[in-house]
């Protein structure tokens, strides 16, 4: 038996708070389970969403919250896999399952994706339906706050290290902007046994925690506009793969400097601007690869459980705060002021 009525957090117009409403709980139709949110993580993506109104939203008001886990309550039809008490995370958005790419375990492409809390409700709320195909099991041992965010602030670095930058052990790996993704990548790479990890940043709290997470050299792009120099100074040579988390033209040709001949170059941060290639006579003479990586794929999501249920990737460091529903807008405030100290913050809507 659930709930009539639930609260959610609403965001009703850009740059307001989001609002506390009770309304009338979801009820799962075919193909959908129920979850009842435990925890749902935030990001950068609720602060374009809410705070600085780039991303749109197809209609308001509508619930935000696309990084969740909870225990299914109910299920429609359709929904056989399931039961009622298990534990699942969610895929950040409703995947149809059916399109070329999901068949092909390329979820991160679907073609008839909804992100939760930007086409559909989300899961800043104390109930989600969700297409069943979207929900993972979480393995015993997994908590849910350590869940939530490996749906998307892990599995987005994995994503690109592992499925797009095919990272292998002994290379040498550059990351450019290390605030909660970047971080995550650092530590990734260092389980993957990447050889060297340079990471870059201009905020040195974001330095300090990616030595922390393991980098082996931390530069500070204002005082060394050309991150090469000093990889090239400790290593010899430039990276094997190089990834990219800020979006704007001038990071995304920093990383292309940072690379080795036969580098590959990974980018993940989103914007308007458009970057120049290098100069083709040493992009292709050198055989340098530039690629685009988007989210996650849901073996990325089941992978990390894995990882973390059988104790080889420790995120215990990741959450830095949780809040009530109530303390959602406190939660965005820290994320939009680029409160350094921040990895990950994560609402707990059954609190
Ligand atoms: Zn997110
Ligand atoms: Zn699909």
């Amino acid at each position: 038996m659930t709930a009539k009525t639930m609260l959610a957090a609403r965001l009703r117009a850009v740059g307001e708070p989001l609002t506390i409403e009770a309304i009338a709980a979801p009820a799962p139709g075919p193909d959908e389970i129920l979850v009842a949110v435990a925890a749902c993580g935030l990001c950068g993506t609720d602060i374009h969403l809410a705070v600085e109104g780039d991303i749109p939203v197809a209609r308001k008001p509508i619930t935000l919250g696309h990084e969740a886990a909870g225990t299914v309550v109910a299920l429609g039809p359709g929904t056989g896999g399931f039961a009622v008490g298990q534990r699942v995370a969610l895929f950040p958005s409703a995947i149809c399952g059916k399109c070329r790419f999901c068949r092909a375990g390329r979820e991160s492409l679907c073609e008839a994706s909804q992100v939760y809390g930007m086409s559909r409700d989300g899961a800043l709320a104390q109930y989600v339906a969700a297409p069943a195909i979207g929900a993972i099991p979480i393995p015993d041992g997994v908590d849910f706050l350590t869940a939530a965010i490996i749906t998307d602030g892990v599995s987005t670095p994995f994503h690109a290290l592992r499925t797009r930058g095919r990272l292998q052990a002994g290379e040498a790996v550059a990351v450019v902007g290390c605030g909660g993704l970047g971080a995550h990548a650092i530590l990734l790479a260092r389980m993957m046994g990447a050889g060297f990890i340079a990471a870059i940043d201009m905020q040195p709290e974001a330095r300090a925690r990616a030595a922390e997470f393991g980098a082996d050299l931390v530069i500070d792009p204002v005082a060394e506009p050309d991150p090469v120099r000093p990889i090239r100074r400790r290593l010899g040579r430039g990276v094997d793969l190089a990834l990219e988390f800020v979006g704007l033209p001038q990071t995304v040709e920093a990383t292309l400097r940072c690379l080795d001949t036969g580098g590959r170059a990974v980018v993940v941060g989103v914007g308007p601007g458009r970057p120049v290639l290098p100069p083709l006579i040493s992009f292709v003479g050198r055989e340098q690869t530039l690629m685009g990586s988007f989210g996650m794929d849901k073996r990325d999501i089941s992978d990390l459980f894995d990882l973390v249920m059988r104790g080889r990737l420790d995120l215990s460091r990741s959450v830095s705060g949780t809040y009530p529903l109530a303390g959602v807008n406190e939660a965005l405030g820290r994320l939009a002021r680029r409160d350094t100290g921040v990895v990950r913050l994560v609402i707990e809507p059954g609190q």
